[in-house]
């Protein structure tokens, strides 16, 4: 998608700190940390928001969520908790409009959020 500021990350246009990449998805450390450990996952592919993806064998969930467990193992978080978070439309803070889960992590977290 042009003018997207993640699809230019996935296609390398943008530099990004990448900690996790297979053939479907992404993952780099958000500009703007929220917590010590703050990596924003993303499908290469070109989604606006979670309501515009394929609930069937072709979603990209399965392979967000696939990374976001390899990540917390590698992070060191998996025991101690994380959270993750996926903001959309306005009311919901989305600021980027390509689906991304934020995962966070390294401290603790309130509830409920905001
Ligand atoms: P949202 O508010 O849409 O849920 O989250 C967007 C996130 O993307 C924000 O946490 C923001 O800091 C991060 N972000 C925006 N632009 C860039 C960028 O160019 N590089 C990186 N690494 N993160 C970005
Ligand atoms: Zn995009």
């Amino acid at each position: 998608m042009e003018n997207c500021i993640f699809c230019k990350i996935a296609a390398g246009e943008i530099p990004s700190t990448k900690v996790y990449e297979d053939d479907q998805v992404l993952a780099f450390r958000d500009l703007e940390p929220q917590a010590p450990v703050h990596i924003l996952i993303i499908p290469k592919k070109h989604y606006a928001s979670i309501l515009d993806i394929p609930c069937d064998a072709t979603s990209p969930l399965p392979a967000m969520a696939a990374a976001a467990q390899k990540i917390a193992q590698e992070q060191g978080i998996a025991q101690s908790g994380f959270r993750l978070v996926i903001n959309t439309g306005k009311d919901g803070g989305q600021s980027v409009p390509h689906l991304h889960m934020h995962l966070l992590g390294g401290r603790e977290f309130g509830w409920p959020a905001g």
